[in-house]
């Protein structure tokens, strides 16, 4: 070895930076909100998964504390050991109303969730069908599983079936979708996979990380909206419920096999109480919270709306997570760096996140969001948009 460990690691970020892939944290110093304080300037933040705005809700934060007070602030064991509360008894049995399944179980978080059902459902001799467009956790579990991972074309139901069509000799067949697109915020066509699943019998597994409190009538998510009951929901409790941890809601067979097969529930320290008894406050805020979400829709239409009008081509995804395609990452980084000094935080999107060549703005738009912020927004995207001739 002719070089040092630093030295081979540095060559390794030079990399990255030569090809505008180098990322750096920035410091958040105040509460979750429309206004944060990032690096020591304010800035109105148009990228934060916090879409109802309730991981800074008194309510919610009142539960956490009081419950912190009560039961200390971390669960010290894991759920099998010593971690096992009743808030956490309490915040499955809401999930799995919240869901309307038999049962729910929670993980720390939404990542881990996806990787424990995936590397312990699927046996050797299956397969998993996984749409192209799957949060990385989805993939990471692929990875995991001894079952066969076939990627189809994103949302894309004709390859779907051919792929359905070719694999009828598995054991079993699992169709695993993100709900909402994380970094494209369309929806996956849940009812026509439904149909496709029962037509070559196999199992679908939905990640609804971002549909989770923002779709349906009661904020139960895609499959609440498209009106679907796959056989696994997978979610997570930060995004718009605003707080931690992941959950997986399904049958009690489902339940009971993660609880003895899912090597992400069995080894990690569970949730804190106080969290758990946050996150059981903020759903019930969610099941009422029809004028939230009101809220939300009159802004997501607000912002596509202005940037149509100004020359971008958009989607027009109904979600709050709105894409800029750049296309180019050092444009997209420049276009970002723009937005800061006009006083907007939203940090490029550079692949691996997402496809070499679709660099982009993820702008996420929340509840809480005014229209003069939202306005803000659209001018900055205008004037930005001309001088890097992004608007055509
Ligand atoms: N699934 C999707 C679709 C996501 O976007 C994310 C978060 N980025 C996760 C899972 C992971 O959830 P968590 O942040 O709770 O780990």
């Amino acid at each position: 070895m002719d070089q040092s460990f630093d030295c081979w690691l540095q060559n390794r970020v030079d990399l990255l930076k030569n090809k505008g892939l180098y990322r750096t944290l920035h410091t958040m110093n105040s509460s979750p909100g429309p206004e944060v304080n990032v690096n020591g300037e304010n800035k109105i933040v148009f990228s934060s998964n916090n879409y109802l705005g309730l991981a800074n809700d008194n309510r919610v934060k009142n539960a956490a504390s009081q419950v912190a007070h009560e039961f200390g602030v971390g669960s010290s064991g894991s759920r099998l050991t010593t971690g096992n509360t009743k808030w956490h008894a309490r915040l499955e049995e809401r999930i799995a109303q919240f869901k309307q399944t038999e049962a729910a179980l929670l993980f720390s978080n939404g990542y881990l969730a996806n990787i424990g059902v995936l590397s312990s459902l699927p046996e050797e001799g299956d397969v998993i069908l996984s749409d192209a467009f799957n949060h990385a956790s989805i993939i990471d579990g692929c990875r995991l599983s001894k079952a066969r991972t076939i990627v189809y074309k994103h949302v894309d139901l004709i390859d779907l079936e051919q792929k359905l069509m070719e694999t009828q000799k598995a054991d079993r067949r699992f169709i695993v979708t993100d709900g909402v697109f994380s970094m494209d915020g369309d929806i996956a066509p849940l009812d026509s996979i439904m149909q496709l699943a029962k037509k070559y019998s196999a199992y679908v597994i939905v990640d609804d990380a971002h549909g989770t409190g923002i779709l349906g009538e009661f904020g139960r998510g895609t499959c609440e909206y498209l009106q679907v009951k796959p056989d696994v929901m997978i979610g997570t409790l930060s995004k718009a419920v605003g707080t931690e941890g992941g959950f997986v809601a399904g049958s009690k067979e489902l339940i009971d096999f993660l609880i003895n097969q899912s090597r992400t529930f069995i080894f990690q320290t569970s949730l804190p109480p106080s969290v758990c008894a946050a996150s059981c406050q903020s759903l019930e805020v969610i099941v009422q919270g029809k004028q939230l979400r009101n809220a939300l829709v009159t802004n997501i239409w607000a912002v596509t709306e202005g940037l149509t009008k100004i020359g971008y081509r958009m989607k027009g995804t109904n979600t709050p997570i709105i894409p800029l395609i750049i296309g180019d990452s050092y444009k997209a980084v420049k276009f970002s760096q723009m937005l800061h000094e006009k006083g907007i935080f939203a940090p490029a999107i550079r692949p691996p996140t997402v496809p070499k060549g679709e660099s982009r703005i993820r702008i996420t738009v929340t509840a809480e969001h005014t229209i003069e912020e939202i306005n803000q927004l659209v001018d900055a995207c205008e004037l930005i948009g001309n001088e890097l001739s992004v608007i055509r």
